[in-house]
């Protein structure tokens, strides 16, 4: 996430999130009316919208909405202020003691003894907003009121709740208080508020389309996926037509790969931990890892740093492929050496966190590792950056940007010389202006051992996703102690790009959305269905399925006794790209008759002159039929 002011630059924005945490009050106030046992715990305020974690007796549903946006509706329409105060802490904890509000209790208890940083809303904008400033921190706590109903309020509200423009609540999810999986499961009742009925009535419509396309929902309907809690959560299996997709798109990127010098390699999912040790990724993920397995402890372990005979599974690929250089005496006449590897991974990400294939805790980067001269460093970054520009284009991805992370320089945690951090930015930022790729520079976005860039494209619906990282990286070969010898007959130490550019179940999850499973031919699991009018027509069904087949179209016959009609409509509902269909005609003609998705009729066809527009379409990686 980044920080506010970058997120969000504009006046209208600052104000709609002062109206957003201002509709999250009013909720509450609405909830207290009419649920007098509700417990209320947390506030906040998303990119869209609004929402308040309850702690609710009974559970909520979507049928309660209307009531509860009637009591809101009559606080907005009186126009209640918002009263803001500071009380002491003893009052403040009184108060809520009380009446029970053990959550608000609890928050008052942990309230930080540091000063606190007043909100960006208020030093960007005072003008709209007032927020607690800060500067009666930690004897003090800010309270906001409306209607009598009091709460803990840090952030931006408005002067009165008739400011509130039209809003809606759209749903209610669990949540867990704190996001602490040992804690209680709450209500999160989610909202939104936007300045006017027209501009509610746009996002919902947004929402609608985005919801349609939602590639949990599509995975399922189009067979492409699963989750198994059986198996486990946020560990997706793949099903037949979703491993053909993913070969589809593994092969193309593989392909391109070799074409561009990478060597394949395979390495284990699993390594020592002491490997992750080295690399640093234990003290820096190990609360994102599964935990390590032990075989056989060493004696003098200690309890949460077990060492000895014992494992993780890898958080990342880059140790095994570093390896795998450290494996030879590597001469300068190698360099660029770049390994490539579909190597999967594990993050231990929080229940409340999975988010289908966007956010598994299995998923497999396509990374690869460039380790160079740093004479080469140039070089390589324009390659690698040429490299994924390709990519998005043959994706028919055409909205996207390069975000260029470099340091903080209020910030001490980077390591390295400013000499090498210079360069290293030099090489990212020519090679984007080299070749025309737009991009965005962002302070305190690097990594702390170098500047990245992040790669982000905007789908059909206008969000924004981050499809991976570009790294350049001195600091593991230095903590592997990597080095080269070069034509002086001296060793030197090389450079290491990481170019991942996410991970595929994430590609795919975003190609799902961007396409509404409508992928183009290529890259769709089934191309064609074969419908027989009857069943005497079955056999000349095969007959044209074996010979797609052996041109390699990914074909299916539809053998089931439905009418015509209704299979043609089911091909359309899994956005199969050709429907053809055979009848006595197509029959005697050696030919059949070619329908696409979008209902278009192409009339009769040799099977020949359709294989031949096929492959035309899959080789140009068309997006037309
Ligand atoms: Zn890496």
């Amino acid at each position: 996430m980044l920080p506010y002011e970058r997120r969000q630059e504009d006046v209208e924005q600052a104000r709609l999130r002062c109206m957003r945490n201002s509709a999250a009050h009013v909720l509450a106030a609405a909830l207290a009316q009419l649920y007098p046992a509700a417990k209320f715990a947390s506030a906040g305020v998303d990119e869209f919208g609004f929402y308040y974690d309850v702690d609710l007796p009974g559970a909520l549903s979507p049928e309660d909405f209307p009531k509860i946006e009637q009591r809101m509706a009559d606080i907005i329409k009186a126009k209640y202020p918002f009263e803001r105060s500071h009380w002491s802490r003893q009052q403040a904890l009184q108060y809520f003691r009380e009446r029970g509000q053990d959550y608000k209790v609890e928050m008052i208890e942990e309230m930080p003894e540091a000063e606190v940083q007043p909100y960006a809303e208020q030093q960007h904008f005072p003008q709209l907003c007032h927020a607690h400033d800060g500067s009666k921190w930690p004897d003090e706590v800010p309270v906001c009121s409306i209607r009598g109903f009091v709460d803990v309020c840090m952030g931006p509200l408005l002067d009165n709740a008739g400011e509130i423009g039209s809003f809606k609540l759209l749903r209610v999810g669990g949540a867990y208080w704190r996001g602490d999986e040992q804690r209680p499961m709450l209500q999160r009742v989610y909202g939104t508020a936007w300045n006017s009925r027209e501009e509610l009535d746009q996002y919902l419509s947004r929402l609608e389309e985005a919801q349609k396309r939602d590639h949990r929902r599509l995975g399922r309907e189009l067979g492409l996926f699963m989750f198994s809690s059986e198996v486990g959560a946020g560990l997706p299996l793949w099903l037949p037509k979703g491993a053909m997709l993913w070969e589809a798109l593994e092969g193309f990127l593989h392909d391109e790969q070799l074409r561009r010098g990478y060597m394949p390699v395979m390495t284990p999912q699993i390594g020592l931990l002491d490997l992750y040790r080295t690399s640093g990724h234990w003290y820096k993920y190990r609360d994102e890892m599964y935990p390590p397995m032990v075989v056989k402890l060493q004696e003098d372990s200690e309890p949460d740093e077990p060492r000895g005979e014992v494992y993780a599974l890898r958080p990342m690929n880059c140790p095994h492929h570093i390896a795998i250089y450290k494996n030879e005496m590597r001469s300068y006449r190698e360099l660029p050496l770049r390994l490539a590897e579909f190597g999967m991974v594990y993050r231990y990400e929080k229940a409340g966190q999975i988010h289908g294939l966007l956010r598994s805790r299995g998923f497999t980067i396509d990374d690869s590792h460039i380790f160079a001269m740093p004479e080469q460093l140039d070089d390589e970054f324009i390659q690698v950056v040429d490299f994924v520009r390709y990519v998005f284009q043959a994706l028919g991805i055409n909205q996207y940007r390069g975000r260029v992370g470099v340091r903080d320089p209020r910030s001490s945690k980077y390591i390295g010389s400013d000499e090498v951090w210079a360069k290293a930015e030099a090489a990212i930022v020519r090679a984007l202006e080299k070749l025309n790729f737009p991009y965005t520079k962002e302070e305190g976005e690097a990594g702390f051992y170098g500047p990245k860039l992040d790669l982000l494209f905007s789908d059909a619906l206008g969000r924004e996703w981050q499809l991976g990282t570009i790294q350049v990286d001195y600091n593991l070969l230095e903590r592997f102690d990597l080095w080269y010898i070069g034509e002086d007959g001296e060793r030197h130490r090389p450079v290491m790009i990481h170019r991942a550019p996410g991970s595929v179940e994430r590609l795919i999850a975003i190609l799902i959305e961007h396409y509404a499973g409508a992928f183009p031919v290529w890259l769709a699991p089934v191309q064609a269905v074969v419908i027989p009018i009857a069943d005497r027509h079955i056999e000349y069904a095969n007959k044209v399925l074996a010979k797609l087949v052996a041109a390699s179209v990914r074909a299916e016959v539809d053998k089931r006794g439905e009418r015509m009609n209704a299979k043609l409509r089911d091909a359309q509902l899994q956005k199969i790209p050709y429907m053809l269909v055979v009848g006595d005609k197509e029959e005697a003609d050696e030919a059949v008759s070619v329908r696409l998705r979008g209902n278009e009729n192409l009339g009769m066809m040799l099977i020949e002159q359709f294989v031949e527009r096929v492959q035309n379409v899959v080789k140009g990686r068309r997006m037309d039929l």
